[in-house]
């Protein structure tokens, strides 16, 4: 009708048609290497045990029921969201200077701090802040920012050709990026490349933001699902905050889709920490950020962030949870050595693989050209992203060797 006269369909996000050519797909031995989401090792989701313990002793509780949580979301499950990510000892916590606001996960996290800092981040300038994205990243990075109307433009982070940081690119844009820009940085197990800076260079990136008056924007989809080790997976929010680098606010857009396997019941928060111990501004901010959920979604999902906050608390749950993740990271580093040994000590596939194995957290940035890629899902029934990235968490040891088989012919 002349109602939507200028409404053109668009092609279906590229993950989401790389999932329905695998589910149409007919071959018996096809591999999903598209969607970063955990598979055990028959290829299944995984509920992890700690999530299915809490999920019995929340609904045999009396004081279960599905009300409506308070606006800014379920009170325990937002302080032991910022006690998780910051750290029982975090200063930041002890001056009350963070303010939380459960969010539909990290996806809704990011949005409601980009809407969040559109309507109240001025720079110095009196201008609207540009937003700094990593050459690559999540392809949804760019459409959350860009979609309100933000300037989004992208700092150098992957060297192609020696499949590393591109360290001096990246400083480099942060001496350049106006004054008073948001960087958006992976807190850990960068997405899509798996490779994170390391500690001395995460310091130096975290200074010169600093200098510079950057804010850092910290997405923390994966902590503890990368190495097992949930401080560590935290190292550069952590020192970020800690060291009281930075003037500005630092923002930190936390999901517990992977660490917790709550994909689908969109447990996350938002958690703002203004420089400064200011009871009225954080007021002021927990109001704000109150009124965009309300207009937004209302309540945020109560479920969800129920047992999370109950496998965070209970000391028993608690460490069920340490163990759960490093079954999980166990068994996705296990998978990429074993790519790896099969590609380079057994097939002598050409080129080098040991960014496979050196890489961290769901995926893998394979460094297969779009042509390949191609050519896997067409020959093989192999299927992972046209950009060569790959979500290791889809291989197991009945496939590994069929994908490695199916690269090695693609690659010669
Ligand atoms: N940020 C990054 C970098 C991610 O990889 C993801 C998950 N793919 C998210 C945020 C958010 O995911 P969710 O909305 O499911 O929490």
């Amino acid at each position: 009708s002349s109602y939507f006269a200028s409404i053109k369909e668009i092609p279906p996000d590229p993950l989401f048609g790389l999932k329905a050519r695998y589910t149409s797909d007919d071959r018996k031995d096809k591999v999903d290497l598209g969607i970063g989401a955990y598979r055990d090792n028959n290829g299944k989701p995984w509920i992890l045990p700690s999530v299915r313990e809490a999920e019995k002793r929340l609904v045999a509780s009396p004081d279960f029921n599905h009300e409506y949580l308070g606006i800014s979301g379920y009170e325990p499950f937002l302080r032991e969201s910022s006690k998780v990510i910051l750290g029982e000892q975090s200063v930041a916590l002890k001056e009350s200077r963070v303010v939380s606001q459960q969010s539909l996960s990290g996806t809704g996290a990011l949005h409601l701090a980009a809407v969040f800092l559109k309507e109240f981040y001025t720079t110095e300038s009196r201008s609207q802040p540009t937003v700094y994205l990593s050459a690559p990243t999540w392809a949804n990075h760019r459409q959350i920012f860009s979609s309100l109307g933000l300037n989004v433009e992208t700092y150098p982070y992957w060297n192609k050709e020696s499949k590393s940081l591109d360290f001096s690119g990246y400083l480099d844009a942060i001496k350049k990026a106006p004054k008073n820009s948001i960087f958006i940085l992976h807190a850990c197990a960068h997405n899509p490349t798996g490779l994170d800076p390391t500690k001395e260079q995460w310091k130096t990136i975290l200074h010169e933001l600093s200098n510079r008056g950057h804010m850092a924007l910290f997405d923390s989809a994966y902590q503890g699902f990368a190495s097992g080790d949930l401080e560590k997976d935290a190292f550069a929010l952590r020192y970020a905050v800690d060291s009281k680098l930075f003037k500005t606010p630092i923002v930190v857009c936390q999901s517990f889709a992977k660490n917790v396997g709550m994909y689908g019941e969109r447990v996350g928060a938002v958690h703002v920490i203004p420089a400064e111990e200011n009871k009225s501004l954080n007021s002021a901010i927990k109001s704000q950020l109150n009124r965009l959920a309300r207009s937004e979604f209302s309540n945020p999902p109560a479920y969800g962030s129920k047992i999370v906050s109950l496998v965070l608390s209970d000391p028993d749950l608690r460490q069920k949870w340490h163990q759960d993740l490093i079954t999980m990271s166990s068994r996705i580093n296990e998978m990429r050595v074993r790519l790896r040994d099969l590609l380079t000590k057994e097939l002598h596939t050409p080129g080098n693989w040991d960014h496979i194995a050196t890489q961290s957290g769901m995926f893998s940035f394979t460094g297969l050209t779009p042509e390949m890629v191609e050519r896997l899902e067409k020959n093989h029934g192999v299927y992972m992203m046209s950009s060569g990235r790959a979500s290791v968490a889809g291989l197991n040891e009945g496939n590994v060797e069929k994908v490695a088989k199916a690269i090695d012919e693609v690659v010669r």
